[in-house]
């Protein structure tokens, strides 16, 4: 099978093609232009269009048992609720797994990271992800508030310990890289801990957030997976922890780091209100730490909820529940916390959130550094990407935002002043290129020779969130899948792993330990092969939201 991508302005940063030109795809991989007077199978005109790869989210909670809880706990918010409020950004964002798929799909994304997943729940996990369609998955697996990696620290146990107890779970849980939530501060919470910070120590353990963190990024790093280890930081949302967010970026060293949505650790605590955006010195920061990359996790205005494994924070949070109701499930090793919220444009804390974020962008120099989520759903839902595209990309766009916040809140910011726009190379690198390094997938990302025939083609319109919002051709895998926004092919997608490998010992360690402490086979756990691919094929129903 032979496809041509034909006429379309082509722009690949990996490959360093910004040209007109085609692209062919034979039997689901970029292929080269084949000799003068073949012919295609399939052509499809794109002069007019932008023509890019696949897109990948690095960071958005699809699906798992907090994202299943969240929907518990808001019935009203889905689109078979009667009566409900007009359309809320979830109810039209996906909130279902299977419109999951759609959305990202119609928006011309391929393959998205499921960031959360708690190992004790990653079958369950996997099995939703199963039945997201169209679209690659992956998820992290959390560690760090978990006893057994703890008791490892606490007893000085040698790095070959942690670093086998990563891998196990990286298998086990089938993820393809590790994060952190609040290093340790879960594990404080149990005990009545309020606030928790780098050098705080687990009590009862007697180790340090940091020490959580450095042992788990060296065992991630040791072990060769490429993803370096994911860092939700301690303090999130509080005015003035921009210095945690320093004081972490300072602690990673020489190995790499990724911190995830830094917008929320982007906080000063200068004016009026002892709150103000301190993203300017985070952004800094980042642009000195060669090893260390970032996602923003933007803020958007409207209703959404957040969904956060980090529970101290989200206990904290369950006041400014909107509607007052929340959860927190505080399991063994990882619970989660579920909290409603709005954010609202007149509201002076959310626009200097909204305005950190943007300067996060704006002002991190390296686009294959800084990392485009909404935190899905904390910040936005992730169908308002199309409208943060435009907003990187416009100045004046800003402009007009900007004029309807309050002026107090954008005063403590420098975004104002940011001339900077964003290109469509630059935001290729952003959402393709560079996420796909940072995965390790050498054949994804890109239109270079034998990469994954994912391929995403928008009309090049003024208004690119328009342009961005429907893609006009979206081919998954060689396969034709969306059209003019609209999907017109179901696939399965399949899920991406890495299996870095251990010594067995912690296997059988493993075994005693699961049934001493919960009287459990220690592989209940285990995700099965089966578990990885979706169910296929789909039902051919339609994929509207
Ligand atoms: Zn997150």
């Amino acid at each position: 099978m032979l496809t041509r991508i034909a006429g379309g302005r082509v722009i690949d940063p990996t490959t360093d093609r910004d040209e007109i030109g085609d692209v062919w795809i034979r039997d689901g991989r970029i292929a080269a232009p084949p000799p003068a007077g073949t012919r295609p199978d399939e052509t499809y005109a794109a002069s007019g269009k932008i023509v890019m790869a696949g897109a990948i989210d690095i960071h958005a909670h699809i699906a798992g048992a907090n994202v299943n809880t969240a929907r518990l706990l808001l019935p009203e918010w889905h689109r078979a609720a009667v009566p409900r409020p007009a359309d809320t950004p979830l109810s039209i964002s996906g909130w279902p797994t299977f419109a999951t798929g759609c959305r990202y799909a119609a928006m011309g994304f391929t393959l998205v990271v499921e960031p959360a997943v708690a190992p004790h729940y990653a079958l369950h996990a996997h099995l939703e992800l199963g039945d997201v369609p169209i679209i690659d998955k992956a998820t992290l697996a959390i560690l760090g508030n978990d006893d057994f990696l703890l008791r490892l620290l606490r007893d000085k146990e040698s790095p070959d310990a942690v670093r086998d107890y990563v891998a196990w779970t990286l298998e086990t849980a089938r993820a393809i890289g590790i994060k952190v939530v609040n290093a340790g501060g879960a594990m404080a919470f149990k005990a009545n801990v309020r606030a928790f910070s780098l050098d705080d120590t687990v009590p009862d353990y007697g180790v340090s957030s940091r020490a959580i963190v450095k042992a788990l990024q060296r065992a991630v790093h040791e072990l060769r997976v490429p993803h370096p280890l994911h860092v939700h930081c301690n303090n999130l949302g509080l005015a003035g922890n921009a210095e945690t967010a320093l004081a972490t970026i300072a602690a990673a060293g020489d190995l790499p780091l990724h911190l995830a949505h830094l917008q929320f650790y982007a906080y000063g605590s200068e004016g009026e209100r002892g709150f103000s955006s301190a993203a300017a010195a985070v952004a800094a920061a980042v642009n000195r730490a060669n090893n260390v990359t970032v996602d923003v996790g933007q803020v958007m205005f409207g209703p959404t909820v957040t969904i956060s494994s980090d529970v101290l924070r989200q206990f904290n949070a369950r006041a400014q529940a909107r509607p007052n109701k929340w959860l927190v499930f505080d399991g063994d090793a990882n619970g989660w916390g579920i909290v409603p919220y709005e954010y609202r444009a007149d509201n002076f804390y959310n626009a200097v959130q909204w305005a950190a974020g943007l300067e996060l962008f704006l002002l991190i120099d390296d686009p294959s550094r800084v990392f485009f989520t909404t935190d899905h759903p904390n910040g936005a839902p992730f169908t308002t990407y199309p409208e943060i595209f435009a907003l990187l990309m416009s100045r004046d766009l800003r402009a007009e935002w900007i004029a309807k916040l309050p002026p107090a809140a954008t005063e403590l910011t420098t975004l104002p002043s940011i001339r900077r726009e964003y290109s469509l190379a630059e935001i290729a690198t952003m959402t393709r290129a560079a996420p796909a390094r940072l995965f390790g997938l050498k054949d994804r990302g890109h239109l270079g020779l034998g990469a994954v025939g994912d391929v995403a083609v928008y009309d090049d319109q003024a208004d690119r969130a328009k342009m961005f919002r429907a893609a006009a051709l979206v081919f998954k895998d060689g396969q034709l899948v969306v059209r003019d926004g609209n999907v017109v092919q179901l696939r399965s997608g399949r899920a991406l792993t890495v299996r870095p490998g251990y010594d067995r010992a912690i296997d059988r360690r493993l075994k005693d330990y699961y049934a001493e402490r919960y009287g459990l086979a220690h592989d209940f756990i285990k995700v099965p092969e089966v578990a990885i691919g979706g169910p296929e094929p789909f039902e051919p129903v339609p994929c509207a939201n």
